[in-house]
């Protein structure tokens, strides 16, 4: 690898593409205005069409080369049909975030300390550990495999090959959460192995595979709950050792730093950002 002008040089994206799933609201679409403000093409993909379309609508009014399509990730036939859209509108694939994702349903205890009915695992509801391995890990593997067969195709990186894929799971796929569903636990664990079994496997094609383990970041999951009562969200913050959930802008600089050629010796890493969560409770 040539020795870059500068550590800053590292960093850029400009005239790349990249794609986000998710992309319509939080962690997905501060992911989808880093690359387009680091001068990337981007493709905003979400299963609520109205908000993918709104963001992106948004972001080429501020001047961005972004498009939008709507894809559920958990539709197979969907997932492809929308890479190859982007292929053909940009020239090829560089950046993916295999982002999407949710946490529906209780845990098994609530934000009061008590045991949740609904949330014991001899009454949970199938439904829901259905959904959450649809989405959350068989949604990322269609998610993931696409993105390798446009990154080993070719064109990417202006015609250098290789690529740069970055899952989101979550802190709670490396320890457990009790107020967390259930079957997010593994289906987060199961996106870091499966980042791992990829790397490994994509290497020779130097595409690169990583993961973002994010800890609580105020967004619209699990119904927006950290937004709607201050008192609620007080009390869990006070349970960070950072002492506060995170927004958005602060995903931002990991997105570019995975995203770019600043990680170029970096494959199959879990990148935990999680205010300090998986330490434990401060005392
Ligand atoms: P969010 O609800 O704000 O955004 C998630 C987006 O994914 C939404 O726009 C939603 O419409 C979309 N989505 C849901 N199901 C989809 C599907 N089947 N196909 C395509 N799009 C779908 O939540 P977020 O917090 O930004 O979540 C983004 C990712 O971050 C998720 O994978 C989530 O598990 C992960 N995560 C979030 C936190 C957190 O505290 N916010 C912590 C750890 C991990």
């Amino acid at each position: 690898m040539r020795t870059p002008a500068s550590t800053l040089a590292q960093f850029a994206i400009a005239g790349r593409s990249g794609i986000v799933t998710g992309a319509a609201s939080g962690i997905g679409l501060a992911y989808a205005e880093t690359l387009a403000e680091a001068g990337a093409r981007v493709t905003l993909t979400d299963i609520d069409r109205d908000g993918v379309q709104r963001e992106a609508e948004r972001l080429r009014g501020e001047g961005f080369d972004v498009r939008a399509d709507v894809l559920d990730v958990a539709d197979r036939a969907a997932c492809t049909a929308v890479f190859d859209a982007h292929a053909a509108a940009f020239g090829g694939l560089d950046i993916c975030f295999a982002n999407a994702g949710l946490g529906e349903g209780p845990g098994w205890v609530g934000p009061d300390g008590a045991r949740v009915p609904d949330g014991q695992v001899d009454s949970y509801d199938d439904a829901l550990w259905d959904r959450s391995i649809a989405i959350n890990l068989t949604g990322s593997y269609n998610t993931m495999r696409n993105a390798a067969r446009l990154m080993k195709a070719g064109g990417a990186n202006g015609g250098r090959g290789g690529g740069s894929i970055v899952a989101t799971a979550s802190n709670a796929g490396l320890i457990l959460e009790p107020i967390v569903p259930m079957p997010y636990h593994p289906a987060k664990a199961g996106v870091l192995h499966m980042v791992r079994a990829l790397a490994l496997e994509l290497a020779a094609y130097r595409i690169r595979v990583n993961a973002i383990a994010p800890g609580p970041f105020v967004t619209n999951i699990g119904g927006g709950w950290a937004k709607k009562d201050p008192a609620v969200r007080a009390a869990f913050d006070a349970t960070i050792p950072l002492g506060a959930m995170a927004e958005t802008h602060q995903m931002k600089p990991l997105a570019l730093y995975l995203a770019s050629d600043a990680s170029s010796f970096m494959t199959g890493s879990t990148l935990l950002i999680d205010g300090g969560v998986a330490l434990g409770a401060p005392k």
